[in-house]
């Protein structure tokens, strides 16, 4: 299986080393490769957009064309996770909490509606246990950095996991986004879900 990570700036190295944590843990062979030019985007069974700056990542992306190429793959059933800038970048709508900016232009491919820097300043970053039927009993340790809000989502939407009044984890076909960064976690359990469901 070939696994591509959009590879322009953000937690690009973690997802890889939880890539291949959960490949060798699933006894199953991966090859990683950095997204960077639209040749790279081609060719790939699988897509991880990663956390960073959703605005930076996605000048990026259109410089390179990569977001035509993405977008067309993902209507063509490729599988994808983004998370926390990469769920912002997935996003059907975008606003920002503070200004209430709309950032246009993402990939909208995912049905619902993501209010960026939605914890604000005092609680930038925080931790909190989230609970991921998905994922068996144990909690899944949710690590929030700057992190956006799925506040509103559309019916063909599954909610994975929820925070307060707030989706963290969603799927929408082959596209999931989480608000959290699971490849911090130290815990491949996500990893290893995404990675058998681009097998199935
Ligand atoms: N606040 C960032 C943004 O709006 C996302 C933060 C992150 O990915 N950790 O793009």
């Amino acid at each position: 299986m070939k696994v591509g990570i959009l590879a322009y700036q953000g937690g690009v190295d973690e997802h890889r080393y939880m890539v291949v944590e959960a490949c060798k843990e699933l006894s199953i062979s991966c090859e990683v490769v950095n997204v960077v030019e639209k040749h790279s985007a081609s060719n790939i069974d699988a897509l991880i957009i990663p956390g960073g700056e959703s605005t930076t990542i996605l000048k990026l992306m259109k410089r390179f064309g990569v977001d035509e190429v993405i977008r067309k793959s993902i209507e063509n059933g490729l599988p994808v996770m983004g998370t926390c800038a990469g769920a912002i970048l997935l996003a059907k709508r975008v606003k920002d909490l503070k200004t209430g900016r709309v950032l246009q232009g993402t990939l909208e491919t995912l049905d619902m509606l993501v209010i960026r820097n939605f914890y604000g300043r005092q609680r930038e970053s925080f931790e909190i246990d989230l609970d991921i039927q998905v994922l068996g009993e144990k909690p899944f340790r949710g690590i929030f950095i700057r992190s956006p809000a799925i506040v509103e989502v559309g019916q063909g939407v599954e909610v994975m996991a929820r925070y307060g009044e707030s989706y963290v984890l969603v799927r929408q076909g082959k596209v999931f986004a989480s608000t959290f960064h699971p490849e911090l976690s130290g815990d491949t359990r996500l990893h290893k879900y995404f990675i058998e469901f681009v097998k199935r």
